[in-house]
């Protein structure tokens, strides 16, 4: 995929739309303006690539990793595998995840295979139902992702699943978190392991950064790489902007900085063909610095005599990947929310535009319903696979 200079830039404004952040939700964006609606793009990144956290490349051995961490695709949203489609075949694959507990590599989400290896029991799953009901402690109103897991499993099994791997991953205790947290990883007292139960739960079969290349290539669309939206501010011209970075940073952090948690990543490769018998391992023990690590061929079901992967080391500073759910910072969210709606000319979109713990699918479905407006503003029909339901 060609990309453009600055000095091209320059040369070839005006723009219909500038857009910031050439992730999942800038790429979408750019790619319906300009092939759904004729408009001239301008897509830019600070990063030297297209494809924003999803981004994956072929290592120095030849090995296609993540870089920003496991990209697993899943969604029920039959429009969004269609309209991903466009760009992309598919391999079906089904995330199973093990966490070391006690010595034990066990299933997790916790479910009944869990639960008999860790007990040394033989439950069915009925006799899993009974058990979980006699450990866990009723929680009123369930505010926090504490009150989450305690409700359903008890203090004991909170605590080595779940309480170390949060406050490594958040850097606060599960009882200072939104419960939509811990939420997102359910209990269950079948055997079923699988992380997620979407009805679709494929994985692109080249990667994420060819389809990120096959949405971009139209020649509407201008990529500018390396290049900072502060740098640029004052000398792009442009009739709209969207702008997919971090909110507060646009606004010059007026109101105070909205908190993000990052992640050190330390990838390696391994001289021998296989580390780790799925692709994510979670280690919630306090002691173990890192919160998991993953083994990228079992994602991208490729073959190589070596096998690469990545350990996840929570930190406080660096690239702002995860929004941080706790009811101050949706507070704080809140005032530069109204401060975006009374900037004209500006949109806000994606995970850190929008400060909300997206998927990959929710940003695709958001950039979509952003385009919806837009065209249905300019009077365009929208075709069937974009257009949201209802
Ligand atoms: P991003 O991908 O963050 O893209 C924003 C882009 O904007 C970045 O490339 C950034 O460089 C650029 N930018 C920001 N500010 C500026 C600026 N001032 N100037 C120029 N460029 C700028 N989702 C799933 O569905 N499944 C998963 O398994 C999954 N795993 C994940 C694992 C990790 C470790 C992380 C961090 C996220 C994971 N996600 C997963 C979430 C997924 O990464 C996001 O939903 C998605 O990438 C968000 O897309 P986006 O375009 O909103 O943001
Ligand atoms: N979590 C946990 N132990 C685990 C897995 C998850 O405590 O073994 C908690 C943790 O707070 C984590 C959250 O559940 O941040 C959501 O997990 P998920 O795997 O969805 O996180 P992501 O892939 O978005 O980093």
């Amino acid at each position: 995929m060609p990309t453009i200079t600055l000095q091209t830039a320059l040369a070839a404004q005006p723009y219909d739309y500038l857009i910031v952040g050439a992730g999942f939700a800038g790429s979408v964006l750019a790619e319906r303006l300009s092939a759904g609606l004729g408009k001239r793009i301008l897509l830019i990144d600070r990063r030297e690539h297209i494809g924003g956290n999803a981004y994956d490349h072929l290592d120095a051995a030849g090995v296609l990793v993540h870089r920003y961490g496991p990209h697993i695709f899943h969604t029920n949203a039959q429009r969004i595998v269609d309209y991903l489609s466009r760009f992309t075949e598919w391999r079906p694959y089904e995330h199973r995840v093990l966490a070391q507990v006690d010595g034990h590599l066990l299933p997790i989400p916790i479910n009944l295979t869990t639960l008999n290896i860790l007990y040394a029991q033989s439950m069915n799953e009925a006799q899993a139902e009974a058990f979980l009901a006699s450990r866990a402690e009723p929680v009123a109103t369930i505010h926090t992702s504490e009150d989450v897991v305690i409700n359903q499993v008890g203090r004991e099994l909170y605590e080595k699943f779940f309480r170390g791997y949060t406050r490594k991953q958040w850097g606060l205790d599960p009882s200072e978190l939104d419960k939509s947290v811990t939420a997102r990883v359910p209990t269950r007292t079948t055997t079923d392991d699988r992380y997620f139960t979407d009805a679709f739960q494929i994985m692109p079969l080249h990667g994420y950064t060819q389809m990120f290349e096959r949405m971009l290539e139209h020649p509407a669309i201008d990529v500018l790489l390396a290049t900072d939206f502060s740098t640029v501010r004052e000398l792009l011209r442009y009739r709209e902007l969207v702008y997919c970075g971090p909110i507060d940073e646009y606004f010059g952090h007026c109101y105070g900085k909205l908190p993000y948690r990052s992640l050190r990543f330390q990838h390696e490769t391994h001289d021998h063909e296989c580390f780790q018998p799925v692709a994510v391992v979670n280690y919630p023990h306090p002691a173990v610095p890192y919160t998991r690590i993953t083994e990228y061929k079992h994602l991208t079901g490729q073959t190589h005599p070596l096998t690469s992967i990545s350990y996840e080391f929570p930190c406080a500073d660096g690239d702002p990947y995860y929004p941080i759910p706790r009811p101050e910072n949706a507070e704080l969210y809140k005032r530069y929310r109204a401060l975006a709606d009374q900037t004209p000319g500006v949109t806000f979109l994606g995970r850190l535009g929008t400060y909300k713990y997206y998927n990959m699918d929710q940003v695709v479905g958001q950039a979509l319903a952003l385009y919806q407006r837009i065209a249905r503003e300019a009077g365009v029909e929208v075709e069937q696979h974009v257009a949201e339901p209802g």
